[in-house]
């Protein structure tokens, strides 16, 4: 085959996957328009998840109506003169190709109205056709509305993911400008309900609020004040090391204005968290960078989403210092005496009574299969000898010794206890004296009214109530320690990225995360009873070699190797 430069359409549609990847892209580059247009007021509506509707209305500068035509051609943009002004970029968007990009896969419609114009004007395109400009009445701004997204990329329609995964981006990336643009009233209406507000009135922590609940935005720890010299700036909020995620998902890190994924910026701020929190712990952050425009490279791929600094090492020690030095006046690092939990214990006889496991609750050994009798992933009958670091578990078996990790191992009971009841109907549910109205944020209000029908089945009692709210009626046994909102968070804490798996997997990974939480912890000091009767139930387990997340539970050391490790064999 010869070589040939592409078509229009096919360029335009190459050039349009890398901009519009998902329902979110589109809505991120609506917003980065309105915002680059002064918008006090942007107002975002979606359906379907964005698959059917996104639009989004502006009180902004506005177009004129006789280039209306012109900001839908593929590198239009009224916001770079020169290839001088590349280096300098002031402005959320610069390509010009979004619009284009987004109108080359969608029927997309846009309707503008400048302050001073009597009248505004609408153009429509169908897949990259463009009509004829109509002359409307309009108020001051612009209204880009993008229906049927992908109605003409078959492939990428097959690779959407659910309506509400995209929902869940989508409030993300809202959620994330607000918390940047304070003094811009943004709100998001998805599937007829508001699903987020601000107010418009500058204050960041109120945003913050509104995106992270009132207990988390109360906790935030300001930065402190940097040299106002220092040639880069890094301004913002950082949690205190006991507000913490199991992701990285609620770091956030802004660039001159512009919400950016960047690794490094995440590195920097866990090596100041360096000691005070737990491993696979991180905690939130919302950051601001300011840095002199040609000190950083926005033009990186179309989403412009990442940046390259000029100076990166300079930006992550800046980012570093400023908030470990926040950190360091505000807290004492944690003290973990391992030595104090060391109980040197003699060894004790196979248990043959059963035992009380008060601290953990409702699950006695009776019932279960006899011991031993697991499945082929089975285990030995264990003797248990004592507990190391408040974490472990030692025990010997008919083949040496036995390391029990007893959160994973409890997690395990729980597990399958919480399955077993749950599968004879038999479910331990604990109703509240008082249904409780907790208020979720936007994404986690998503998520739990999607698993409704899991969660009910897996003993909470939970309805819909209001904009963003649940009025709780009853809550799984096993996590009756906490209160209503506790429970729920357990929930919709870390979620990770993209999480959707179907019904039935959903629902054991419900389960996992509510034992999870009601699982005895690492650093608890147990009874002997409590370690032999945890060893004893776990030894009840179909599968006790691996928590419900697929961690092991225990560490064997064969005799063999014992042997093999102190020299007294070849
Ligand atoms: P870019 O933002 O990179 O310039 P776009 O394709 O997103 O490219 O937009 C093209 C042009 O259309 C912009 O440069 C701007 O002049 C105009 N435009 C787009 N959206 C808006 C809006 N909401 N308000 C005012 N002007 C807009
Ligand atoms: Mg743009």
């Amino acid at each position: 085959m010869s070589i040939k430069v592409l078509p229009e359409e096919v360029a335009s549609a190459i050039a349009a996957g890398e901009v519009v990847e998902r329902p979110a892209s589109v809505v991120k580059e609506l917003v980065e328009n309105a915002i680059d247009a002064g918008a006090g007021r942007i107002e975002i509506v979606v359906e379907a998840g964005g698959r059917k509707l996104v639009q989004v209305s502006d009180d902004g500068e506005g177009i004129p109506a006789g280039e209306l035509e012109l900001a839908l051609a593929r590198y239009a943009t009224s916001k770079l003169q020169s290839a001088q002004d590349l280096f300098e970029i002031d402005t959320l968007g610069f390509r010009g190709e979004a619009l284009a990009s987004i109108a080359a896969v969608s029927r997309l419609e846009i309707s503008s109205r400048m302050p001073e114009a009597s009248t505004g004007s609408r153009l429509s395109v169908e897949g990259g056709k463009t009509g004829k400009p109509k002359s409307i009445g309009a108020p001051q701004g612009t209204v880009v509305r993008v229906c049927d997204l992908f109605f003409n990329v078959p492939a990428r329609l097959e690779f959407m993911r659910t309506e509400s995964t995209e929902r869940r981006h989508i409030s993300t990336l809202v959620t994330r400008y607000a918390l940047a643009y304070p003094d811009i009233a943004f709100s998001l209406r998805q599937e007829d309900r508001l699903n987020f507000q601000s107010s418009g009135n500058g204050n960041r922590l109120e945003v913050a609020a509104a995106v992270y609940g009132v207990e988390v935005a109360q906790s935030l720890i300001q930065l402190q004040p940097m040299d106002p010299d220092a040639p880069i700036q890094v301004t913002g909020f950082i949690s205190p090391p006991s507000v913490n995620r199991s992701n990285r998902n609620e770091m956030t890190f802004y660039v001159n204005g512009r919400w950016v994924q960047d690794g490094s910026l995440s590195a920097a701020v866990m090596q100041a968290y360096h000691t005070f929190l737990m491993v696979g712990r991180y905690p939130l952050a919302i950051l601001f960078l300011e840095m002199a425009p040609e000190t950083v490279d926005v033009n990186v791929h179309p989403a412009k989403t990442e940046v390259r600094f000029r100076q990166q090492n300079a930006v992550f020690a800046s980012v570093q210092r400023v908030v470990r030095a926040t950190l360091l006046g505000q807290v004492t690092p944690p003290q973990v005496d391992l030595g104090t939990s060391w109980s040197a214990t003699p060894s004790h006889p196979w248990p043959d009574q059963p035992p009380e496991f008060a601290m953990l609750r409702g699950l006695e050994s009776e019932g279960g299969p006899p011991p031993g009798t697991g499945g082929d992933d089975g285990m030995p009958l264990l003797r248990s000898v004592g507990q190391v670091g408040a974490s472990y578990l030692v025990a010997e078996g008919p083949d040496g010794l036995y390391l029990i990790d007893q959160h994973a191992a409890h997690e395990r009971i729980l597990f399958e206890a919480l399955m077993a009841e749950k599968s004879d109907g038999e479910l331990h549910s604990q109703t509240l004296l008082e249904p409780e109205v907790v208020e979720l944020t936007p994404a986690q209000f998503a998520l739990v009214e999607d698993q409704l029908d899991s969660l009910q089945s897996l003993g909470f009692e939970i309805e819909v109530f209001g904009q963003r709210a649940f009025k709780v009626r009853a809550i799984p046994g096993i996590l009756m320690k906490l209160s209503p909102s506790e429970a729920l968070q357990v929930l919709v804490e870390d979620f990770e990225e993209d999480e959707e798996p179907l019904a039935a997997e959903m629902e054991e990974k419900i389960a996992a995360r509510v034992c999870k939480r009601a699982a005895v912890k690492a650093g608890q000091v147990l009874s002997l009873e409590e370690q032999r009767s945890l060893i004893q139930q776990l030894e009840q387990c179909a599968s006790p070699r691996t928590c419900p997340h697929g961690r092991p539970t225990m560490i064997h050391l064969s005799v063999d190797a014992l042997e093999r490790q102190f020299g007294r064999r070849g």
